[in-house]
């Protein structure tokens, strides 16, 4: 039996089996389809969604296959264009990616898939889950092919028509909105510049009388455009003829070469209200699913796997009673209601009228477990507190110039110590004690963890600061 079994390779399942993987849990990974996915759907990842790749060693691979944020170049139905950057934060030492990175999901999927097989885990399609049945001692997932595979746990992360979620019989609550629509499409063209993400938003014949936008974003590192087409006509189905006709007729020197991919998308608001019954736990789409406005299904679903992929880890390794993964879902239950909240926010609205507060929220940098099953109780006080975001800084270990965020792979759990030494905690996990005064770089380690002499932060595997204390307060029992 292995300790546990995923269920979809998508960003979601491909995320928590690293997670899982990587700390010497047992890991095998079903998918449904023949092979990869080919779409570029969810091209926007958040910068804080690359810290949290970053743990795993990924972010500056997909920073080199992608690009930080393209101005969008708005056309008139007469003509004209201007051009509108939504996002200026620029990075700084406590965060080295500021901005959403454009990058086609097929690309983002394909990275994580070579970071697990480094792992020594390969994906195994065509293996569709029909049923699941579960008991104390572990869960027996049935498959279409007739087959049956035991693990100890199951994450399903088999998107939003998920299989698991039924067989476990959590409703999706929410509502479908027949009338918001998208035609979407991977394609080739020619006359138009790759350095913008070109969008008219004339409602007029071309996209039908319900339209709010036509989008052409092109692919980093790739020959192609990704082409969203907002419409409110259920009859209409995305091919490559209904493609080429709407995109030619766009302006006389835009021509399709080549449609590699269509598809269509309609509204879907919908969301669980618990992520886990027994030894089954879902995440991503099976979890969640709302507008793609504002670039967050994709980036929920990874902040999901990331959250559970250490706590699952420490439980399926008895290091952790099996109530550590109660928190899971009272900690992404509400980041997803949140992201339900924004996403519809942001489909009422036109691309471009996003408040600066909206952008923060995209970027995710607001999302935190202040309050939460996890965080240590503690006085307000400078710096980030418990259940924030734990920042980056510049460090100097061993002569060479390095990041905290570089540093925090070598362990799960990272405890600051300023001022002088601290003894090593027990947590569920790997630790490490860093004499912070000793490998800062310069004031910058410090001033962002807002620490004093003497205090102790230690930092949880996914990031968040979990405890802030003065040294003879860690507890090592
Ligand atoms: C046009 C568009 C644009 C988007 N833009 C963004 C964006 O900019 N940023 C962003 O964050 N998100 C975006 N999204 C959303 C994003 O694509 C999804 O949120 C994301 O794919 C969810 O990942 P997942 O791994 O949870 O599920 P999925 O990607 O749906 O993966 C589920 C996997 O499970 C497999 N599966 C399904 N059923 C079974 C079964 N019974 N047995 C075995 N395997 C099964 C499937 O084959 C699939 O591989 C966009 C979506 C669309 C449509």
């Amino acid at each position: 039996m292995d300790d546990v079994l995923v269920v979809g390779a998508g960003p979601t399942g491909l995320t928590a089996a690293i997670e899982l993987a990587r700390r010497g849990v047992r890991v095998r990974v079903l998918d449904a389809a023949d092979g990869p996915h080919r779409g570029s759907r969810g091209k926007g990842m958040q910068p804080r969604t690359l810290e949290l790749l970053d743990a795993m060693g990924v972010a500056d691979r997909l920073v080199s296959l992608g690009a930080f944020e393209l101005a969008i170049r708005r056309h008139g139905a007469d003509g004209t264009a201007e051009d509108v950057v939504l996002n200026r934060a620029e990075p700084d030492p406590t965060t080295p990616w500021a901005r959403s990175l454009i990058i086609p999901q097929w690309r983002t999927e394909q990275v994580l898939r070579e970071r697990l097989a480094e792992e020594g885990v390969e994906i195994e399609y065509g293996r569709h889950v029909t049923g699941l049945e579960q008991d104390d001692d572990g869960v027996r997932v049935a498959l279409e092919d007739g087959g049956t595979v035991a693990a100890s746990w199951v994450v399903g992360a088999d998107g939003g028509s998920s299989t698991v979620r039924r067989e476990l019989g959590i409703g999706f609550l929410g509502e479908t909105h027949e009338e918001v629509r998208l035609l979407l499409g991977d394609v080739e063209l020619d006359g138009l510049d790759r350095d913008h993400w070109h969008m008219w938003s004339e409602p007029g014949p071309l996209v039908g009388s319900g339209a709010m936008y036509f989008a052409l974003c092109p692919l980093p590192a790739t020959p192609t455009w990704q082409v969203q087409i907002a419409h409110s006509d259920p009859s209409v189905r995305s091919s490559e003829p209904v493609l080429r006709e709407l995109i030619d007729a766009l302006a006389p020197r835009i021509r399709v070469r080549r449609v590699e991919t269509c598809g269509d998308w309609r509204l879907n608001v919908r969301m669980v209200d618990d992520y886990r019954v027994g030894r089954v736990l879902l995440a991503g789409d099976a979890a969640h699913v709302h507008s793609p406005a504002g670039g967050q299904g994709m980036n929920t679903g990874i902040s999901d796997a990331v959250n559970l992929g250490w706590k699952l880890a420490a439980v399926a390794a008895g290091r952790a009673e099996e109530s550590l993964l109660d928190t899971y879902t009272a900690e992404r239950l509400p980041v997803a209601a949140g992201v339900l909240g924004l996403s519809g926010q942001l489909t009422r609205r036109q691309f471009w009228h996003r408040t600066p507060e909206q952008v923060r929220d995209t970027a995710g940098f607001a999302t935190n477990y202040r309050g939460g099953p996890l965080a240590v109780a503690d006085d307000d006080g400078p710096g980030p507190r418990p259940g924030d975001r734990a920042p980056d800084a510049p460090l100097v270990v061993d002569g060479a110039a390095t990041d905290l965020f570089a540093e925090r792979r070598a362990a799960d759990w990272t405890v600051l110590a300023f001022g002088g030494p601290a003894p090593a905690p027990e947590l569920p996990g790997t630790v490490q004690v860093l004499d912070a005064d000793a490998i800062a770089a310069d004031g910058v380690l410090r001033e962002a963890y807002g620490a004093s002499d003497g205090d102790v932060i230690v930092i949880r595997p996914d990031g968040f600061v979990w405890s802030r204390c003065a040294a003879a307060l860690v507890s090592t029992n």
